[in-house]
């Protein structure tokens, strides 16, 4: 089968590979689409910390069950589905009380170890999950990200009827604006520099966009949330000044949660946390629930993943998916290769 593997920045080779042996709990698919995610693209430059060379990348994999193991019992072959690309231990603390996606020792698959980009791509079949009939596998992929959003929207408890402030308006940022709404958020509003990222916004139903460039956040909150305020905020820039400006603006005794991977060391002023009582919160991937209902939300129409895909390019065509990216940093979103 095709393989296509990064064996040195900006430089993919595809080859020859086997086709993956199965397990007795492991199931094979034949994949369809992978989509490049912010993360692949650290990758690609050589500028991701957690991340080696060789590596075969595609976290955001969908695919066609074309065998499974022995004991296999969720999956038939046949089935559409989606990959949840992570690999934990299930015995450290975290993995003892639900929280895998934290994990000692995680291991994200395509990213610290072989992931989709392939004709076929095996793993445990309890990664797999059944994408429903309405949802493409281009859009499938897109399932993964869905699932980061709605795992840090729900850090804070429920959003229900709170006021919503997302920083950010790429894929990530989207996806927490979209599955906030999809909780019942009251309000949502979302920041960005990128006049497309915010056009995008409008167009999945998001109520206020403010563009950073041009407007003030501070009078623009004000006008849409009123003398209280904005509840919560959602941090998707990973921009140390974003950050320190929602620290210098927003109310007291909120929560901020940080969504966006910061690179480096960030200078945050933690006076006005302590003084303020912000209450700081970290997310990290997802768990199976999270996934599940990733995927009802999107079947009952209460999430639009179309709009966020920018291009769909052939598997054969990755360094173009790569160099349209690095052409298009400040408007595009999705890009999605076929295979
Ligand atoms: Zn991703
Ligand atoms: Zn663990």
């Amino acid at each position: 089968m095709r393989q296509f593997e990064l064996i040195s920045p900006q430089k993919f080779v595809k080859h020859e590979a086997p086709e993956p042996i199965l397990g007795p709990g492991d199931a094979k698919i034949a994949v369809k689409a992978v989509g490049i995610c912010g993360s692949d693209i650290h990758a690609y430059y050589g500028e991701h910390p957690f991340m080696t060379f060789p590596i075969v990348l595609g976290h955001e994999c969908t695919g066609v069950v074309e065998q499974i193991g022995m004991e296999v019992r969720n999956l038939t072959v046949g089935d559409r589905v989606v990959l949840r690309p992570q690999d934990v231990c299930g015995k450290c603390k975290p993995c003892r009380e639900g929280r895998y996606n934290i994990c000692e020792s995680l291991k994200v698959l395509g990213c610290q170890s072989t992931g989709g980009c392939s004709d076929y791509y095996a793993a445990d079949a309890k990664l797999f999950y059944r994408l429903p009939a309405s949802l493409g596998f281009a859009e499938g992929t897109m399932i993964e990200p869905l699932a980061v959003a709605l795992h840090a929207v729900k850090r804070i408890g429920d959003c229900k009827d709170k006021k919503v402030l997302v920083l950010g308006a790429g894929t990530i940022g989207n996806l927490v604006a979209q599955s906030a709404k999809a909780l019942g958020a009251s309000k949502v509003m979302i920041t960005d520099v990128s006049k497309e990222k915010l056009e995008i916004a409008k167009k999945t139903g998001i109520d206020y966009t403010v563009n950073v460039s041009r407007e003030s956040l501070e009078e623009t909150a004000r006008e849409a949330f009123g003398m209280d305020g904005f509840d919560v905020v959602y941090e998707c820039t990973a921009n140390e000044r974003a950050l320190n400006e929602i620290l210098s603006i927003a109310g007291k005794g909120i929560p901020i949660v940080i969504v966006g991977v910061f690179a480096g060391m960030t200078n945050v002023n933690l006076a006005n946390v302590q003084d303020r009582e912000y209450t700081l919160l970290g997310s990290l991937m997802y768990t199976e629930d999270d996934y599940y209902e990733s995927i009802d939300l999107v079947n009952d129409g209460k999430i639009s993943l179309r709009p966020l895909i920018s291009k769909e390019l052939s598997i054969e065509e990755m360094d173009g998916a790569y160099q349209y990216i690095e052409a298009n940093k400040s408007t595009v979103q999705k890009v999605i290769l076929t295979v």
